[in-house]
């Protein structure tokens, strides 16, 4: 018999009895899968941070353009993005999962080896979760918990006038590539990768947390501009930000000199996650030295302003213009 074993044929609880096999051990964890709850050692002063991650078919991913592992993996890096956000370590994970009832088994168990895979990069344990029938789109659930101690943790109300502000890496290649795969085109690789595979800047966030260099942070998933509001919000400062600093690809500039609209991306795409976070001026030289050693840019993109309603940005000669607040609003889109 050559059929595709699917999820009827193993039922629930030969589904998990596969995860669980599947599963890496770690010493930290008391009690893994297969029990009511999973017990696990916290360091003992740290606070306990956590966050819940949704993701349904045909809103955050296609199953036509993604494959099952690197859904796996991104489910995973996309969780631990938000703790390296608050400057914290990720420690474990669990997934509730909903499958409909003919769903082949082995795509679940690439989604496995995927989380596997990214839980193995960022030293996470997947300790536990839960299985549903769903009768229609997939979904997954991932809750993330890290730690981080108490005087080290970096949230979004930080900020004051006068510091500057930086992120991470590059901004669009996520979006960018989406858009090439909603016009039915090829994405370079390097983008592609930057969609399907995203890296959480954890390295970068423990040591801005840990070297107390950030006084506000947050990590970009629904594009530059809304995420920088939450942060403004939140710090109750305003922005000028330099239009002609946001550091992009090779491989997004080179789209962005053919057309000129793509900026749009940069600012507003979403799914980039790079860290945003603001700084004083005198650990500027600090800040350079991080990025040198982690080998990843880390650019000044603007300066945060007195008045809590400026959102300013300059352009390219240098002429200042009010920006318009834009983000990825899933009731207002
Ligand atoms: P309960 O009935 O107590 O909720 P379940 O039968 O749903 O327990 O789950 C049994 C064990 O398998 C639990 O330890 C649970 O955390 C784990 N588990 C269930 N689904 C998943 C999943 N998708 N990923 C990881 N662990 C899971
Ligand atoms: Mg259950």
């Amino acid at each position: 018999m050559n059929r595709k074993i699917k999820l009827f044929d193993i039922g629930e609880f030969g589904l998990i009895e596969r995860i669980r096999k599947g599963t890496a051990t770690q010493p930290d964890v008391v009690l893994g899968i297969g029990d009511d709850c999973a017990a696990v050692v916290l360091p003992a002063t740290d606070l306990l941070l956590t966050s819940t991650d949704l993701l349904l078919e045909s809103i955050h991913f296609r199953l036509d353009w993604t494959d099952w592992f690197m859904l796996g993996r991104k489910c995973i890096s996309v969780n631990v993005s938000d703790i390296a956000a608050m400057g914290g370590t990720p420690r474990y994970i669990t997934l509730g999962l909903g499958l409909t009832k003919d769903h082949p088994v082995d795509h679940i168990e690439q989604f496995f080896a995927g989380v596997g895979a990214a839980a193995k990069d960022y030293d996470v344990a997947l300790i536990g979760g839960d299985t549903c029938r769903s009768p229609g789109p997939l979904f997954v659930a991932v809750t993330i918990l890290g730690s981080v101690p108490p005087d080290e943790m970096i949230s979004r109300a930080g900020a004051h006038a006068g510091e500057r502000l930086y992120v991470t890496g590059t901004i669009g290649d996520s979006a960018l590539a989406l858009a090439l795969l909603q016009r039915g085109e090829r994405p370079p690789e390097a983008l592609a990768q930057r969609h399907h595979n995203p890296a959480a800047r954890t390295l970068i966030g423990r040591e801005l947390a840990r070297l107390h260099l950030a006084t506000a942070m947050l990590d970009i998933s629904d594009g530059l501009l809304g995420d920088l509001e939450h942060l403004l919000t939140a710090s109750a400062v305003g922005c000028r930000l330099d239009g002609r600093a946001l550091p992009l690809s090779k491989a997004f500039a080179a789209s962005l000199s053919n057309d000129p609209e793509l900026l749009n991306l940069a600012l507003n795409g979403g799914e980039d996650y790079e860290l945003l976070f603001s700084s004083p001026a005198e650990k500027a030289v600090a800040i350079e030295q991080l990025s040198a050693t982690t080998g990843l840019p880390i650019t000044c993109i603007g300066t945060l302003l007195a008045d809590p309603a400026a959102r300013q940005m300059t352009d390219h000669l240098d002429r200042a213009f009010d920006l318009p607040a834009k983000g990825y609003n899933h009731f207002c889109d």
